[in-house]
């Protein structure tokens, strides 16, 4: 089997997984987007992922980030930046990402609000929750996320999509469980009362061992790497 067949075996289980879940969440396919991650690989093999059917990928490198978009700026793709992002970083992101998931801190969020003004855009994000408390995860605490919300609002450069998170490294399935469950308690708790001009409909949960969970839980983006080079590498 060639690289691009193998990955095209692989896109397909991930997708059929999605589509299971969502069905059984009581929603569709198409109400989940599949983020391909792709940090695990150099530029010429996630080309071949792309010609596979990948549409939409996500690397935690900045520097990666554009190196690859630059290598493959002929294809028909999209770019996410799912990782943490240095506010010296931010310029380069936001002149290939078309999302950024990692709104993680306040002096973040006023960073990618200036760069995107002086460059005329409005940029697509999502703030970033640390819905385990482990230390070593990113992102705002769940009792700050109306404070985050509240502040980026007021910034016109940055259109608010909704929320991400990573599940603990520390805990079990059920536990990813329910702090995929809490990540859209957070999301329906502040839908409600949130200002006009933010819309809290995407919730980024779930990678390749516990997204069939978050879909259950409410997820609308994936993100799934390891399995998708399952074989392949
Ligand atoms: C690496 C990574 C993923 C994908 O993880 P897999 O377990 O390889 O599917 C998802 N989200 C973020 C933020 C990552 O850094």
């Amino acid at each position: 089997m060639s690289m691009q067949e193998s990955f095209s075996r692989n896109l397909a289980e991930v997708r059929g997984r999605i589509a299971d879940a969502a069905v059984k969440s009581g929603r569709s396919a198409e109400d989940v987007t599949l983020v391909a991650v792709t940090k695990y690989v150099d530029a010429a093999v996630t080309a071949q992922l792309v010609a596979a059917g990948a549409k939409v990928l996500g690397e935690n490198r900045p520097q990666v980030l554009e190196e690859k978009a630059n290598a493959m700026s002929d294809l028909d793709v999209q770019w996410h930046m799912i990782g943490n992002l240095q506010r010296n970083k931010v310029k380069k992101t936001l002149q290939f990402a078309s999302m950024v998931h990692s709104l993680d801190r306040e002096s973040l969020i006023d960073a990618v609000s200036r760069h995107a003004a002086e460059d005329g855009k409005v940029v697509d994000c999502l703030i970033e929750v640390n819905v385990s408390g482990e230390e070593s995860k990113h992102g705002f605490a769940p009792d700050q996320v109306g404070a985050a919300i509240e502040k980026v609002s007021r910034l016109s450069s940055i259109r608010l999509c909704g929320l991400m998170c990573m599940a603990g490294l520390a805990g079990d399935a059920d536990d990813a469980r329910r702090e995929f469950a809490l990540l859209r308690d957070l999301r329906d708790k502040h839908a409600a009362d949130a200002p006009e001009n933010v819309q809290l409909k995407q919730l980024s949960m779930g990678m390749s061992g516990d997204f069939e969970a978050a879909i259950e839980e409410g997820a609308t983006i994936v993100r799934v790497g390891s399995l998708l080079f399952r074989d392949v590498l």
